[in-house]
C-alpha cells in the first residue's frame, strides 16, 4: 500500500450545529474589512466609524434621519397595476409582490412633510430595496404630488434618490415619469420655491436624467454611483477605458455636475442651513396681472367714516 494512501479519516468538517452568534448582529464593511456591530453602524447613521463607507440607508431610515420627529406620510397605498401584463424572467406582478413583502412598502418611494431643523418641509425619499429603486407609475405620481402638495403648502422640497432608473416594467409609462416630475418641479419653481436633490448610491438612469440633477441645489453623499448609462455600456460605445473614479460624487463635483458632496453626519445641518437660506427668497411673487392700477393719492386724503 503506498505510503501516502489516506488511511486515516479526514479531520470531519464542522457539524451543522447552529451558531450561537445571532444572524446579522456584526456587518463587514465592504471598504476597509472592519467588522462593525449593528448597532454601532445605527448609530453613526449606517456610517463605518473607521473608513467612512456609506452602507445604503432604507426610505424609512432616511426619512427618520433628516426629520426632527414625527412626520405625516402621504399616499401610503398607491400600487402598481401592472399596465403591460409584463413578463420577463418572472411575472411583474409577483416582482412586486416580493417588493412589497420584503420592504413593508407598496412602492419604491415613501413622500412625507415634516419639520427639519424646525422647518415644515415636502420631502420624498426613494427606497432601493424596491426593484432596485426603480421609477414606475406609482414613484412618478408620488414624487409629483409631493411637489404639488409643497406648491399648495409653500414649503421647500427634498428629493432623496436612490434608483436603478426608469421602471422597465412599465415601458414608457414609466419613462412618462420623467417629464411630468420635470413640469411638477418647473412650476414649483415658478412658485420660487426650493428643491434640494439629495444623490445617494446609486442614482442612475432615468432618474439622473430628470429630477435628481433638476435641484436648486444637488448634494451627493461620499463615493455613490452617479450616473445615465452604465460604465461597461459607455467603454462599449466610446471604445476607450474610462478615468479612475469615474461617476463618483468626487469625480462629478470635481466636473461641475454637483453643488456639494457631504457626509451623511452632515447632511441635515448642511440641508437645513440651504432651506433658511432660502427662505429670505421665498416670497410669493408679485401678481402683477391683479396689480391695481397706479392712482396718485393726495396728501391730504382722509378716509371718510
Ligand atoms: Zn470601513
Amino acid at each position: 500500500m503506498a505510503w501516502f494512501k489516506k488511511v486515516r479519516k479526514p479531520i470531519e468538517p464542522p457539524s451543522d450545529k447552529p451558531s450561537r452568534v445571532p444572524e446579522g448582529l456584526w456587518v463587514k464593511c465592504p471598504s476597509c474589512a472592519e467588522i462593525i456591530y449593528n448597532k454601532d453602524l445605527a448609530a453613526t447613521l449606517s456610517v463605518c466609524p473607521k473608513c467612512a463607507h456609506h452602507f445604503r440607508l432604507g426610505a424609512a431610515e432616511r426619512l427618520r434621519m433628516l426629520f426632527d420627529g414625527e412626520w405625516q406620510e402621504y399616499d401610503h397605498g398607491l400600487r402598481s397595476t401592472d399596465p403591460l401584463s409584463f413578463v420577463d424572467t418572472k411575472p411583474y406582478r409577483a416582482r412586486l409582490e416580493a417588493g412589497i413583502e420584503q420592504s413593508g412598502l407598496n412602492d419604491a418611494v415613501i413622500c412625507a412633510t415634516g419639520r427639519i431643523d424646525g422647518i415644515e418641509t415636502s420631502v420624498a425619499a426613494m427606497e432601493y430595496a424596491f426593484i432596485g429603486g426603480s421609477m414606475g407609475v406609482v414613484v412618478g405620481e408620488k414624487i409629483t404630488r409631493a411637489i404639488e402638495r409643497a406648491i399648495e403648502r409653500r414649503l421647500p422640497v427634498v428629493i432623496v434618490s436612490s434608483s436603478g432608473g426608469a421602471r422597465m416594467m412599465e415601458g414608457a409609462l414609466s419613462l412618462m415619469q420623467m417629464a411630468k416630475i420635470s413640469g411638477a418641479l418647473a412650476r414649483l419653481d415658478r412658485a420660487r420655491l426650493l428643491y434640494v436633490s439629495v444623490l445617494t448610491d446609486p442614482t442612475t438612469g432615468g432618474v439622473t436624467a430628470s429630477f435628481a440633477m433638476l435641484g436648486d441645489a444637488n448634494i451627493a453623499e461620499p463615493k455613490a454611483l452617479i450616473g445615465f448609462a452604465g460604465p461597461r455600456v459607455i467603454e462599449q460605445t466610446i471604445r476607450q477605458k474610462l478615468p479612475e473614479g469615474f461617476q463618483r460624487s468626487e469625480f462629478l463635483l470635481e466636473r461641475g455636475m454637483l453643488d456639494m458632496v457631504v457626509d451623511r453626519r452632515d447632511l441635515k445641518a448642511a440641508i437645513a442651513r440651504l432651506l433658511r437660506f432660502a427662505i429670505v427668497g421665498s416670497a410669493p411673487p408679485p401678481r402683477v396681472e391683479t396689480a391695481p392700477p397706479a392712482v396718485a393719492i393726495p396728501d391730504a386724503f382722509v378716509p371718510q367714516p
